[in-house]
């Protein structure tokens, strides 16, 4: 669309960009008044002249524009240039006043009010203040340009000394008004990405299994689901394994439930970094895809894969836990565990692929422990896993 090509889809650039545009439209405004001025004769230009300062307005405006679009204004600490495009509004402004009559300047003090305005998408207060300065400072170097050498005494002056006071007050009452709103406007922000932050700590909290620090059946539930409903999608495949350590309640009555803490941590890592170190798992999804389900039980999702590579995958691993001993307090320790392994079957639901696996693992610890078995129904006829 034009106004995506013209505005860009860049969120912070089309906000600045979209700014510009209403700076535009604040110049353009004052077209109205300026042709009433020019009509009757209150400007010392004519409609030509009036046209040369719309133009100059625009065109600054649209210098201004090109540096934002083209991130040229990137390379500046404010790269929404906002105290230039003041500063440039302040000049033309100058310029607009010194052509027109005393009579009619006083409707100029509202196109100040109009360029200050713009300053509370970003100013401070001591930055306000320095334009309020300029402003009135310009406005009185006119007045010295104008009447230098002439008679002070006059209504003309004092019209213009009245317009200055109302010019130092006007710029000064929006540099604090407007520093204030600019300051809540940026406490607001800042709020804002605190409470992000907060809700994104509290999301990764309640999905996190606080002993072991992997995530918990909360987290779980809900990557099954979406690797369920993603692989309905496509018309992949995937499978689920539950894992659970063999006589796991041995280790408590005989060292205690520190001891069983322990070995629960270390048994989280050690599958962790097995699952990693297989080409069946992406690295980066191993710690999305496994978690402890309950107690002594965990939960590994094998996303792409069959129930033949997800045996193999669980064969390697049980392989490992078996080969390597858990430092616990209490010494090294050996531990084993058994495990049920579960291909998704189209339209299935997960508590039915759930219970399929754990129906497995039922049948590991029968069959004597330290074994990995694969769902009835993804067995070949034969009983063999293909
Ligand atoms: P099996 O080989 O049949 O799986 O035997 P098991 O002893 O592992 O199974 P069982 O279900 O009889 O016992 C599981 C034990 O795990 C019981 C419970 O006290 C213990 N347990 C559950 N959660 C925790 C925990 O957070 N810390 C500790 N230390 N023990 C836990
Ligand atoms: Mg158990
Ligand atoms: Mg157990």
């Amino acid at each position: 669309m034009a106004f995506d090509r013209l505005l860009t889809r860049d969120r912070t650039t089309r906000l600045r960009l979209s700014r510009q545009l209403m700076g535009l439209a604040s110049y353009l405004m004052f077209l109205a008044p300026g042709l009433l001025a020019v009509h009757w004769g209150w400007t010392l230009f004519d409609y030509r002249g009036l046209f040369a300062l719309v133009a100059a307005a625009v065109a600054v405006n649209g210098a201004f524009f090109i540096a934002i679009r083209t991130g040229f204004s990137q390379r500046f600490a404010d790269p929404t240039l906002l105290v230039p495009q003041i500063v440039m509004a302040l000049a033309l402004a100058v310029v607009t006043v010194h052509f027109m009559r005393p009579e009619a300047r006083g409707v100029m003090l509202m196109l100040y009010v109009a360029m200050f305005f713009f300053g509370i998408f970003g100013l401070n207060t001591r930055q306000f203040l320095r334009l309020a300065v300029l402003a009135v400072a310009s406005y009185a170097g006119l007045m010295v340009y104008e009447f230098h050498g002439r008679g002070l005494n006059t209504p003309m002056f004092r019209l213009e000394v009245l317009h200055l006071v109302a010019l130092m007050m006007i710029t000064g009452w929006i540099s604090f008004i407007g520093g204030y709103f600019a300051a809540l406007r940026q406490k607001l922000a800042e709020r804002k990405d605190a409470l992000k932050d907060a809700l994104a700590q509290v999301k990764e909290l309640s999905e996190r299994d606080e002993l072991t620090g992997a995530h918990n059946r909360r987290h779980l539930m809900r990557a099954l689901e979406r690797e369920r409903q993603r692989t309905s999608r496509v018309g992949a495949t995937f499978s689920v394994a539950i894992l659970d350590i063999d006589r796991f309640k041995q280790f408590n009555d005989v060292h205690g439930h520190q001891v069983g803490d322990e070995i629960l941590g270390g048994f989280c890592a050690l599958v962790q970094q097995c699952a990693r170190d297989l080409d069946v798992l992406a690295r980066e999804d191993v710690d999305e895809s496994f978690g402890r389900y309950g107690g002594e039980e965990f939960l590994l999702l094998l996303p792409h894969t069959p129930v033949a590579g997800a045996m193999r995958c669980l064969e390697r691993i049980r392989e490992t836990i078996e080969a390597t001993p858990f430092n616990t307090s209490a010494g090294a320790l050996r531990v084993t565990f058994s495990a049920g392994v579960a291909e998704f079957r189209a339209g299935e639901s997960s508590a039915n692929l759930l219970a399929r696996a754990d129906a497995a693992l039922y049948g590991a610890k029968r069959d004597g422990r330290n074994r990995v078995a694969a769902a009835r129904d993804d067995t070949t006829p034969m009983g063999r896993v293909t």
